[in-house]
């Protein structure tokens, strides 16, 4: 069947970069002939009939924008068969024949559940700061995300320094490292704890034990938050008890590190992904999430894109190791 209405929605958490990630699929569609409604507020819209259409004015002046013009929510109803329902009577009577959906790993296992639950096409694009999506060597808002860590970093180590202290800054990631290991590394940060190591090493012990601070007046280690690490507080608290020598402080960078304008990185790649998406849809392709593997778009299917445990590079865990002596 020929694609004539597309839909687009952003859903889960906002990154920087998803506005020109809408930008880029709504002119992409229409320069194509397809005509493109917006959904507002995520899979919500859907079931609430909040729809309107685009233009190609509707997207201008918002690729230097964070957050999601199109609004973002997270929707309990959606994740029940009947709140489908009412989203799929809204895709016809809207006449949409394929979605293009811009988010995180619970918006792509949304979107691959609706796919095959009404055979409609439906193609992704990663939209997360957190970097957790398989397939893809980087999410739309990564990059944005790790700038704002590295300029947070920065102010904390001015007083790091002058009060010889050691600090524990809490990054986002829930269950993925990406943003404290190479927000660590872009810093020049001591150490990154981080879940992928949690269940195997004792890194806060481990670093402690490696001479940990011996030449230095001041140390950051950079924490992913979330149960697994236990958080910056968690690590602070230890350090208190067992190692009651260092005068420990905290810092959760929180939603910073959501926000603002994206990177020329972010923009770019938000772009080209968001033109892949269409071109997919027009080659036939459907519940796919559109990746990015050594500098080429890849189509990486849903069921792949969605699983835990994105392996980080080995590679970057000892530069960090090494440049900390
Ligand atoms: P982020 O990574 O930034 O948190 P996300 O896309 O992972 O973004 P979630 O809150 O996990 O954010 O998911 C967003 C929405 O996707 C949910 O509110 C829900 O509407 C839908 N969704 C998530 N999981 C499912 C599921 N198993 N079935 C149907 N819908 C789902």
């Amino acid at each position: 069947m020929a694609i004539k209405c597309i839909g687009i929605l952003t859903s889960g958490g906002d990154a920087p970069g998803m506005n020109a990630a809408i930008r880029a699929v709504t002119r992409a569609a229409i320069y194509n002939g397809i005509e493109v409604k917006g959904i507002l507020r995520g899979y919500r819209g859907l079931i609430t009939n909040e729809i309107v259409p685009f233009k190609t004015n509707s997207v201008s002046n918002i690729i230097q924008q964070g957050g999601t013009m199109l609004k973002t929510a997270r929707s309990k109803e959606f994740q029940t068969t009947e709140g489908r329902k009412i989203a799929y009577e809204t895709i016809q009577r809207e006449e949409i024949d394929a979605l293009v959906v811009i988010g995180g790993d619970g918006s792509l296992t949304g979107a691959r559940i609706f796919a095959q639950e009404f055979n409609l096409p439906i193609v992704g694009l990663p939209g997360t700061i957190d970097n957790d999506l398989q397939g893809t060597d980087l999410t739309i808002g990564y990059d944005t995300a790790l700038n704002t860590i590295m300029q947070a970093v920065d102010k904390i180590r001015d007083t790091a320094s002058s009060h010889e202290r050691l600090f524990f800054i809490e990054v986002m990631g829930r269950e993925c490292g990406f943003l404290a290991l190479n927000g660590a590394i872009a810093s020049g940060a001591e150490a990154a704890i981080i879940p992928e190591k949690s269940m195997e090493q004792d890194q806060l012990a481990d670093l402690i034990s490696n001479g940990f601070r011996k030449s230095k007046n001041s140390s950051l280690v950079l924490v992913t938050e979330g149960d697994i690490t236990g958080g910056a507080m968690a690590m602070a608290e230890r350090v208190k008890k067992e190692y009651p020598q260092y005068d420990v402080r905290v810092s959760i960078l929180g939603h910073v590190q959501r926000g603002g304008s994206p990177t020329a990185s972010d923009r770019i790649l938000a772009s080209r992904m968001g033109a892949a998406a269409i071109d997919a849809l027009l080659d036939g392709q459907r519940n796919v999430m559109i990746g990015i593997q050594n500098d080429e778009i890849v189509y990486v299917p849903f069921s792949k894109a969605i699983k835990k445990n994105k392996p980080l590079q080995q590679d970057l865990l000892d530069t960090l190791k090494i440049l900390s002596i």
